[in-house]
């Protein structure tokens, strides 16, 4: 079969984000089924329905998905809903999942409406995919891994299952207090970074001696571990997308499916989440989901994508974790400012478009420990 999983660049300064879409083919390309997997920001998304006019050739996306609600992901959604017509969309709606969180998240003072109404105005990019769907009469498929009765073909829901789900909602920013991660999120941390930034040291690095490490399980958040992850087969190539996940999401989805008889350390494409963060991974995970380290100069057999926006460094994606993928057999490709495409032999070829060029195994990694 024919496919192609195209990702294309999001940001202009340091702030990454997903835009991705895709397309197969079980008739040497007569007929496709088309998808989109997040939008990335506003103007990304623009890019993104150009991309899919231009390179596809379509009016119909067949499944849309929304992984999480984050700006960076949900707000380039809106404008394809403008220019194509959308079979599906697969998303969470987590104002429609008050009565499931009410117990757990109530202090007797906010009453379910009210509740429901921070849900709703936390998210506003996600409400407004949800309302667009509805306008146009697109169903929306609740997508956890213990819902499989969509009917897209090779897709499934690798995670989050829905006790998972609730159990992050219920730390969703929109709900809590101010959190660390909202600190983070609103720059304060960034900016000491920043002033941070101009005395990184430069530490080294070797194949042999990983400095990756294992990172605390809360310190990504809950947002990003309630994201959805996909797996598709495409006849035996399975392909990971992983969206901003952290490592107890992923171990979660390891597990469902490990559970379902399917294979680790089996797969020929993997996005490396969180663009690139050492955040959201670790050698445990990897060893895990892709495999031990091989010995150095081993042919590839994995290519892993990376949303990482031009100017990112050093954080998307971090170096580390560039070489911990690598170290594992793995080829890695960042979008930092252009779309990359993966694709199978027999897709149509592109007019300027070249082979891209892998991220290089880093001898010298950031000291500094803290984003
Ligand atoms: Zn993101």
């Amino acid at each position: 079969m024919l496919y192609e999983i195209d990702f294309l660049p999001v940001g202009e300064g340091e702030s990454s984000g997903d835009a991705i879409c895709l397309r197969y083919s079980f008739d040497q390309g007569v007929n496709w089924d088309v998808g989109v997997v997040d939008g990335g920001t506003q103007d990304a998304g623009e890019s993104l329905c150009n991309h899919i006019d231009k390179y596809y050739k379509t009016d119909k996306i067949n499944f849309l998905v929304c992984t999480h609600p984050d700006q960076d992901h949900a707000s380039g959604l809106v404008c394809v809903f403008d220019n194509f017509t959308v079979d599906q969309v697969l998303m969470h709606c987590p104002w429609d999942y008050v009565d499931y969180i009410y117990d757990y998240v109530s202090d007797g003072r906010v009453t379910k409406e009210s509740l429901k109404k921070r849900l709703i105005e936390g998210h506003p990019y996600a409400y407004k995919v949800y309302e667009l769907a509805n306008q146009h009469s697109v169903p929306i498929f609740h997508a956890f891994s213990d819902n499989q009765n969509h009917s897209i073909p090779c897709l499934s829901i690798a995670g989050p299952s829905s006790s998972f789900y609730l159990q992050q909602l219920i730390n969703f920013r929109s709900i809590t207090d101010v959190t660390e991660d909202t600190i983070r999120e609103m720059g304060l941390l960034r900016g000491i970074m920043e002033a941070a930034k101009k005395a990184i040291n430069w530490i080294s690095e070797t194949w042999e001696e990983e400095k990756l490490v294992d990172p605390a399980p809360d310190v990504t958040s809950s947002e990003n571990n309630s994201g959805i992850i996909l797996l598709f087969d495409f006849e035996g190539k399975k392909k990971l997308l992983t969206g901003d996940a952290g490592v107890p999401a992923l171990e979660q989805s390891a597990d469902y499916l490990e559970g379902q008889g399917i294979v680790l350390q089996d797969f020929s494409f993997v996005q490396a989440p969180h663009h690139g963060s050492k955040r959201n991974i670790g050698p445990s995970i990897l060893n895990r989901l892709i495999g031990e380290p091989v010995p150095m100069d081993t042919a590839p057999n994995l290519t892993v994508f990376v949303s990482a926006s031009k100017e990112g460094n050093p954080k998307h994606p971090n170096k580390r974790v560039v070489n911990a993928f690598i170290r594992r057999g793995s080829k890695v490709v960042a979008t930092q400012g252009s779309a990359k495409r993966h694709y199978s032999p027999g897709t149509p070829d592109r007019e300027g478009w070249s082979t891209a060029e892998p991220l290089p195994f880093y001898t010298e990694v950031e000291e500094d420990d803290n984003d």
